[in-house]
C-alpha cells in the first residue's frame, strides 16, 4: 500500500487526500445500527480492530514517507471513534444474536464498553518518536464514552483540537426511535463530563453537535421543538443536513414504504412512519435547524401560525424567529433552487460555536 494517490493523477491537488493522509483507520465495523446509516451493512456489527503493532508501524511509515508530515497525526478512528477492541462479551451468543444494535435502546449487559485498550493504545500512539500530536476526528458514541470517565479525561487532555462533532442527531423521542440514536440525555451526560475534563484540562474546548433534518418519522412539531433546543443552547447550525435515502440504510425502506421495519412488517397491522418528501416540508425541516437565518424566517412564521404557535415569533430570547424582517432578506427561501439533500458531510462550522 502506497499511501499516496495514483500516479494518475499527478499533481492535482485531491480533497479526500488531504483529509486522509495523516489519519489512521484503527478498526472496522460498527453495533450502533443507526437506522440512516449503512455502516453495520458494509463492515459488519462485530468490531475488527487492527494490532497495535500494526496501528504503530503504519504511523511510522507515514512520519518517514508521507510527504508534508509535520507530526500531527489528524485522526485515529474509524467509523466510531472509540468502538476499538469492543466486542459481546460471549462469542457463542453473539454468533447467534440478531439484534440490530448492541447499543440501542439501551447499552446490552453483554456487551464489553471497556475503552481500557483503545486509551492504551492512544499513549502508545502519542509515545511514537517524531508524533507531536494525535487527533481523534471520527465520530465519538457518547453513551458508550459516558461509560469511561477516564476516556473522556484522555480524549479531552489530549486529542481534541478546539471542537469535538459528535452526533445527536435529534432531541425528540419520535425521530431518535426511528433512527435508533439514544436520547437527549446521554448528550448532556456526555456533555457534563465533556465540560469538567476540559476546565481541568485548563482547555477551552466546545462540542458541536449534529443534527438530522427530515428524517423518517420527524414531524414539523418535533423539528420545532430541536429549533427551540438549539436556541436555549445557544447554538447556529451553519451547514445542516437533510436526510439522504442512502443504500441499505434501514431508514431508506422506511422512506420508500412508510413503514417501520424495526416493530416488524404484517400485513395490515405495520406500524407507519410519515416519510418527509414534499419539497416545502423538506426545505421547513431544514430552516428549523437554521432558524437564525433570516432567508428562513417567512417560511418559519408562516408554518409557525399554520402550527398554532405563533407565540413563538417574536423578539424574546425564548421566541424563535422574529415578527420583523430585514432589509433584503427572506425572499430566497422561496424561490431558491431546490435543496440539494447533503450527505453525511454536514454541517456545523466555527460559526455553529455557541453564540458570545
Ligand atoms: S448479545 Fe448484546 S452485546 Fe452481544 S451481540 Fe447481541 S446485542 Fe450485541
Amino acid at each position: 500500500y502506497a499511501r499516496a494517490p495514483h500516479p494518475s493523477y499527478g499533481d492535482a491537488k485531491i480533497p479526500a487526500w488531504e483529509m486522509i493522509k495523516f489519519s489512521v483507520t484503527i478498526m472496522r465495523g460498527c453495533f450502533g445500527g443507526c437506522t440512516f446509516c449503512s455502516i453495520t451493512e458494509h463492515e459488519g456489527r462485530i468490531i475488527q480492530s487492527r494490532s497495535e503493532g500494526s496501528i504503530l508501524r503504519e504511523i511510522e511509515r507515514i512520519r518517514d514517507k508521507t510527504p508534508g508530515f509535520t507530526g500531527v497525526i489528524s485522526d485515529v478512528g474509524g467509523p466510531t471513534a472509540n468502538m476499538y477492541r469492543m466486542a459481546c462479551k460471549d462469542p457463542k451468543v453473539e454468533a447467534l444474536c440478531r439484534r440490530p444494535s448492541c447499543v440501542f435502546p439501551d447499552i446490552c449487559p453483554n456487551l464489553n464498553t471497556s475503552h481500557d485498550d483503545l486509551i492504551r493504545l492512544y499513549r502508545k500512539v502519542r509515545e511514537v518518536q517524531g508524533v507531536k500530536k494525535v487527533m481523534v476526528a471520527s465520530g465519538v458514541r457518547y453513551d458508550l464514552a459516558v461509560e469511561s470517565p477516564a476516556y473522556i479525561k484522555e480524549l479531552v487532555t489530549h486529542h481534541v483540537g478546539g471542537y469535538l462533532k459528535i452526533a445527536p442527531e435529534h432531541t425528540e423521542r419520535g425521530p431518535l426511535d426511528k433512527m435508533m440514536k439514544p436520547g437527549i440525555g446521554a448528550y448532556n451526560r456526555f456533555k457534563q463530563m465533556f465540560d469538567a475534563a476540559a476546565k481541568q484540562a485548563g482547555k477551552k474546548y466546545y462540542l458541536i453537535p449534529y443534527f438530522i433534518a427530515a428524517h423518517p418519522g420527524t414531524t414539523d412539531e418535533d423539528m420545532m421543538n430541536l429549533a427551540l433546543w438549539l436556541k436555549t443552547n445557544r447554538y447556529r447550525a451553519d451547514q445542516v443536513q437533510t436526510f439522504l435515502p442512502s443504500p441499505m440504510a434501514t431508514a431508506t425502506a422506511m422512506y420508500h414504504t412508510g413503514v417501520n421495519p424495526l416493530r416488524g412488517v404484517r400485513h395490515g397491522g405495520s406500524d407507519k412512519v410519515e416519510a418527509i418528501k414534499g419539497l416545502r416540508q423538506r426545505r421547513l425541516h431544514k430552516a428549523f435547524l437554521r432558524y437564525h437565518d433570516p432567508d428562513n424566517w417567512p417560511l418559519l412564521r408562516e408554518a409557525l401560525k399554520q402550527m398554532g404557535r405563533a407565540d413563538l415569533i417574536g423578539p424574546r430570547p425564548d421566541q424563535l424567529v422574529p415578527a420583523h424582517q430585514p432589509p433584503g432578506t427572506g425572499k430566497a427561501a422561496g424561490t431558491r433552487r431546490p435543496v440539494r439533500p447533503a450527505g453525511r458531510t454536514q454541517r456545523f462550522t466555527t460559526k455553529g460555536l455557541p453564540m458570545k
